[in-house]
């Protein structure tokens, strides 16, 4: 972001517009919604602007702009059409201090002009840094079309009514303004003004301040595998209402940034072996703010109950008597499926597959190699980056083909995903070469023929692979 957007006071304040033709008209059309003193410097000027210096709503010279001129200016604008003229109004104002705008010149420009929604005091801004003014516009009409022509009124009305809701709660309070912000209250507007909003604000503080405080909740919410596309839209719907979330290191921050800007967010991640911010605190945390009667989505990267210690979190709330809602996401074992472009079971190969976890919080994990080291068997496996010696060593043990193929994902569906296809023999080296985390390694499925090769594979061909 290069230009950052913010509001200026302009109450009092002085802007020089250098030039009267067409350019400068369509700038002083935004300009005089303003409470800014207005300058116009420029020959043959419209009709337009002679009229409004007729009006008194600013002050027209007929002729080019002065250094005594932008003494006091705050904005000065170069709207002459002519990138000559307009670099010497803009360089008076530089001098004098002011901030400088050359019309559709975004290089030479110290601001830019966005786009306006006006519904004072609310507005909205729409700025594409040059980039896309035919998209700028579409979002004004959008916007236009979305924010009635009283909302305007009703926040400034708002403004007024707003001492008399202190005593309430936050969550009250949000509940408040959600229902005075809605098609009935613009009704109200329209039927009778001022008075009649104001009435039907009474009764909402009235419904609000006598309803039991809304019991919290806890929203388990799978964020899937990094990708916001790959949400789902019950999951966005909690996250854009969320009061509180508490998320896992591996939520990715394009998701985060889908929350409430007022929400609280916490990040309670896990690294490694071992919780780096304890379960018990975890539980602690979700019982607390729920109880205050705060949503608390409990943001969880794929699906929450996927090595996700959804059941010891649960029985945390169960304990608490604070009702619970689970909504799934997209599992890495799926995510890096499709990444891949493999499936998880084909009928012939693999009739099942089994979900499987690398190491568990006291270590490595002792699994079924047996079953795993069968032929045609397949898994999904965890957290199996830094055990993959171990898994591979166990196995070939126990008698895997060493040409079993593997499909390692890395960070799948996110910027750096990363796809390598190897065999049971070579995997440690793989991982250890290749291989960030987080990765799921999709063990006997593999993206080439390589399965088939490995499922036909001579003893020769074995001891090669060795
Ligand atoms: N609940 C999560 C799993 C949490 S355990 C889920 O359903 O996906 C953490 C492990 O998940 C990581 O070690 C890694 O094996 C896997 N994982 C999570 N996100 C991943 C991603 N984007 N790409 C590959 N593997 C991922």
């Amino acid at each position: 972001m290069r230009f950052f957007p913010i509001f200026v006071d302009t109450k009092g304040k002085t802007v020089v517009v250098s030039g009267a033709g067409h350019a400068a008209e369509a700038k002083l059309r935004l300009l005089l919604k303003t409470d800014a003193k207005i300058f116009v410097y420029g020959n043959r000027p419209t009709n337009a602007i002679r009229l409004w210096a007729q009006e008194g709503r600013l002050v027209l010279q007929e002729r080019a702009v002065q250094w005594d001129d932008v003494s006091d200016a705050s904005l000065v604008y170069g709207a002459n059409d002519n990138l000559e003229l307009d670099q010497q109004a803009v360089a008076l104002g530089k001098w004098a201090g002011a901030l400088t705008n050359i019309v559709d010149n975004l290089e030479e420009s110290e601001f830019l002009t966005p786009a306006i929604v006006d519904r004072d005091p609310v507005t909205v801004a729409i700025g594409t840094e040059g980039t896309a003014p035919v998209l700028a516009r579409k979002i004004k009409v959008m916007n236009e079309e979305f924010l009635s022509v009283s909302v305007g009124k009703l926040a400034k009305i708002a403004g007024g009514l707003r001492h008399r809701v202190a005593h309430l709660s936050g969550v009250a309070r949000r509940k408040l303004w959600s229902q005075y912000y809605s098609s009935d209250t613009e009704a109200a507007f329209e039927q009778g003004g001022e008075d009649q909003v104001a009435d039907r604000f009474d009764d909402l503080v009235f419904g609000v301040s006598n309803q039991k405080p809304a019991a919290g909740k806890v929203i388990f919410v799978g964020a899937g595998p990094g990708d916001p596309d790959l949400m789902t839209l019950k999951a966005r719907k909690h996250l854009d209402n969320a009061d509180v979330v508490l998320h896992d290191r591996l939520v990715s921050p394009e998701i985060l940034e889908l929350a409430r800007r007022e929400a609280l967010i916490i990040e309670t991640g896990k690294k490694g072996f071992g919780p780096s911010f304890a379960q018990d605190e975890i539980n602690r945390l979700m019982v607390k703010y729920a109880r205050e009667g705060h949503k608390v989505v409990r943001l969880k990267g794929g699906d929450p109950a996927v090595f996700g210690r959804l059941a010891e979190e649960i029985d945390a709330l169960d304990e608490a008597q604070i009702s619970f809602e689970v909504v799934p996401g997209i599992t890495a074992a799926s995510a890096g499926a499709a990444a891949a472009g493999v499936s998880l079971t084909k009928r012939g190969r693999n009739e099942s597959i089994r979900i499987v976890t690398g190491h568990d919080l006291k270590g490595f994990n002792e699994l079924d190699w047996q079953a795993l080291a069968q032929p045609n068997a397949a898994a999904a496996i965890y957290m199996g980056v830094k055990a993959s010696s171990f898994i591979a060593g166990r196995l070939l043990m126990h008698g895997a083909n060493p040409l079993t193929p593997i499909t390692v994902v890395a960070s799948a569906s996110r910027k750096e995903q990363k796809i390598t296809t190897t065999t049971l023999a070579k995997l440690p080296t793989v991982i250890g070469e290749e291989v960030k985390s987080p990765a799921i390694l999709l063990f006997g499925l593999a993206r080439s023929q390589a399965n088939l090769n490995a499922a036909t594979a001579t003893h020769e061909q074995l001891a090669g692979a060795l």
